[in-house]
């Protein structure tokens, strides 16, 4: 008996001490990332519904730990919790607008869509930041959109509504991400006069049960305040027709494309300008 107890123990144990370990080592590569070259970016069109075109492209963060690709999912927390973000946000903010200012080459009116950590919003000096970035690349500031989750609204909301103003302010457009999965209304979107609302892909994908009400109120709402629509993880033809026909303005997924690298996404962004 003595003996089970103490091999459960020593594996969980185990099991922590890895995790732990993990994270360590996590923390610790990330912390040079910025530097090392070891993360870069990947960029997932957003297709105008009307035009069958891309109106925009959502940059994805990458980070390679020694040649071992990590899921964003798995390392942005760590860098959140580590008080890595700030710095790693904007390197993804300025490298995003370098390649859209080269994607714009090929089609001028293209936005670049970029996600932003609500730690990041919180940080004093973001909207000045995010002003010099764009001033000094001379990037359009209306073809910003900045996602964030509607996590926001969980926290001290009048923060974070003047800080999105300044943004607004700026000329950039704020998409609110992940909508559905939190604990906004919609009526939140009219405080914050929101931009761009992206439906969550769970209930993209479960376009005829319970995701279809979801998409019917946000459009809806959509047309009364004038906000666009993106439904994200697009993935079969048959979502795709659904969402139309709903009077979905924007779609995503990979159904339309996966998220390619830059070179990939020129060569993507010259074959529809040549068809
Ligand atoms: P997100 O912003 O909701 O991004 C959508 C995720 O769904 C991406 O995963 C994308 O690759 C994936 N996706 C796109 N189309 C489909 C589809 O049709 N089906 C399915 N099943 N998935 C699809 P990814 O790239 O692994 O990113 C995961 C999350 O990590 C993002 O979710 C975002 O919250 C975060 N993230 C990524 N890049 C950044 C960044 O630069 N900054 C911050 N703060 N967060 C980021
Ligand atoms: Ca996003
Ligand atoms: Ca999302
Ligand atoms: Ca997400």
């Amino acid at each position: 008996q003595k003996r089970i107890n103490r091999g459960k123990i020593s594996y969980f144990d185990d099991n922590l001490r890895m995790q732990l370990e993990r994270i360590r080592r996590l923390n610790d590569r990330l912390s040079f990332a910025v530097q090392d070259g070891s993360l870069s970016l990947v960029f997932q069109p957003i297709i105008d519904s009307n035009t069958n075109l891309p109106s925009s492209v959502e940059a994805l963060l990458r980070w390679q730990m020694d040649g071992e690709p990590v899921p964003p999912d798995e390392f942005i927390p760590i860098a959140e919790q580590y008080g890595m973000i700030s710095e790693i946000g904007l390197w993804v903010l300025k490298n995003a607008c370098i390649q859209g200012l080269e994607f714009q080459r090929i089609i001028p009116d293209l936005s670049i869509s970029v996600n932003v950590s609500v730690m990041q919003l919180q940080g004093q000096k973001f909207v000045v930041e995010v002003a010099d970035i764009l001033r000094k690349l001379s990037f359009p500031a209306d073809k910003l959109h900045i996602e964030i989750t509607e996590s926001v609204f969980a926290k001290d909301k009048s923060t974070f509504l003047s800080t999105v103003k300044s943004l607004q302010e700026l000329g950039a457009r704020i998409s609110i991400d992940d909508f559905g999965t939190g604990y906004s209304s919609l009526s939140s979107m009219l405080d914050i006069g929101v931009d761009i609302v992206k439906i969550d892909k769970t209930f993209i994908q479960d376009v005829d049960k319970k995701g279809l009400s979801i998409v019917n109120a946000v459009v809806q709402m959509a047309s009364s305040l004038s906000f666009d629509v993106v439904a994200e993880g697009v993935e079969t033809i048959d979502q795709s027709e659904k969402l139309y026909s709903l009077g979905v303005s924007h779609l995503q997924g990979y159904y339309f494309s996966k998220p390619l690298d830059a070179s990939s996404l020129c060569t993507y962004l010259e074959s529809i300008k040549k068809a």
